[in-house]
């Protein structure tokens, strides 16, 4: 027997309510709340509804703004919207795959895109990278 497991958890359907808030109702979550904001390790941080990779850690970035920011993602994984709601005109960032709501992106980030993408960690899964750092 091999003993290798595949401890991905996206597909186990236990997301949380607070989860299903966010990624079917545009909620958001509160501003540092997530773990996410101090995950420091390689990998990749898959869509909680679906588990499609979104954005590798490499392009996580710390903006001080309490939400896990990236200033890039896997190309293809993400679709957006204008969202016009709160009397602002912004950027809304969805899972291309599921169409699970993810956050928002905002022309402010670092180089070299220039771009924010604010996301919810809870929206998100972390998975470590197996056998290296
Ligand atoms: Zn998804």
């Amino acid at each position: 027997m091999s003993g290798k497991t595949d401890n991905g958890g996206a597909q186990c359907g236990c997301l949380t309510p607070e989860q299903l808030r966010i990624l079917r109702e545009h909620g958001t979550e509160r501003p540092g709340s997530s773990p996410l904001n101090n995950e420091k390790r390689s990998g990749e941080y898959r869509c909680a509804g679906c588990g499609t990779p979104l954005f590798y850690s490499g392009t996580k970035y710390e903006s001080g703004s309490g939400w896990p920011s990236f200033y890039d993602a896997i190309p293809g994984a993400l679709g957006t919207t204008t969202d016009t709601t709160h009397g602002m005109t912004r950027t809304e960032v969805h899972c291309a795959h599921c169409n699970g709501h993810l956050g928002h992106v905002f022309p402010d980030g670092p180089p070299p895109t220039g771009l924010r993408y604010c996301m919810n960690g809870l929206a998100l899964t972390f998975v470590p990278r197996d056998g290296g750092t």
